[in-house]
């Protein structure tokens, strides 16, 4: 089976709490969204591979580290996954930006693809997919599996929240790509939403509802 990685940072935790109430307004769950991603952001880069090179400081030259490779793609899975994009590209700022559209068909949850735009050269690029629930798993599997048509060098996948039955079908479909998560939750329920989670991430982002 593949990686899975619980960020229980206390910063992390505590954002995730406030984000997890009904009573938090639309610009703050907004704003902890984007703060919380940095910091899974950070997380994920972690063990990204580091190249030396040769720099001159202003006293003098030296061999340094820096991100080895092209540059990092972040994938975001619509519509939801545009509020984890925005904290990650604060960290990231010239990460490459791809974005796959995916809606659940309401009956059978199956995940259903009406976008999907990454760089051409997807070739030896590092890949980060966001979304900010693992529910079912559905539309991470589908996007993931376009993706690695493009063949990238790696696929990382982060979300804020997920759940032991998202975990495990992802897992089974991708057992080469890690998940990153702020929060394995007790269960998904009848309709696809994670319990307690924090309710419809898109909808709390937006304020459609
Ligand atoms: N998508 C959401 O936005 N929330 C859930 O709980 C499950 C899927």
């Amino acid at each position: 089976m593949g990686q899975v990685y619980v960020i229980g940072h206390p910063l992390v935790q505590h954002k995730l709490t406030l984000m997890r109430s009904k009573d938090t307004s639309t610009s703050t769950f907004r704003n902890l969204l984007r703060e919380i991603s940095m910091l899974l952001g950070y997380e994920v880069c972690r063990d990204l591979p580091l190249a030396m090179t040769q720099i001159e400081t202003p006293m003098q030259a030296m061999n340094a580290p820096m991100l080895d490779g092209k540059k990092i793609v972040l994938v975001s899975i619509l519509r939801a996954g545009s509020g984890i994009l925005d904290g990650m590209l604060d960290i990231l700022p010239s990460a490459r930006v791809g974005h796959v559209g995916l809606y659940r068909d309401p009956k059978t949850l199956t995940a259903v693809e009406y976008y999907f735009k990454v760089p051409l050269e997807m070739n030896g690029r590092d890949c980060i997919v966001v979304d900010p629930m693992l529910a079912t798993g559905n539309s991470a599997i589908a996007a993931v599996e376009r993706l690695k048509e493009a063949r990238p060098r790696s696929i990382r996948f982060v979300c804020l929240v997920s759940c032991p039955e998202g975990i495990r079908n992802f897992q089974s479909a991708h057992p080469d790509v890690p998940v990153y998560t702020a929060s394995i939750d007790r269960e998904l329920n009848d309709h696809g939403y994670i319990l307690p989670g924090l309710g419809d991430a898109g909808d709390r982002i937006f304020g459609t509802k």
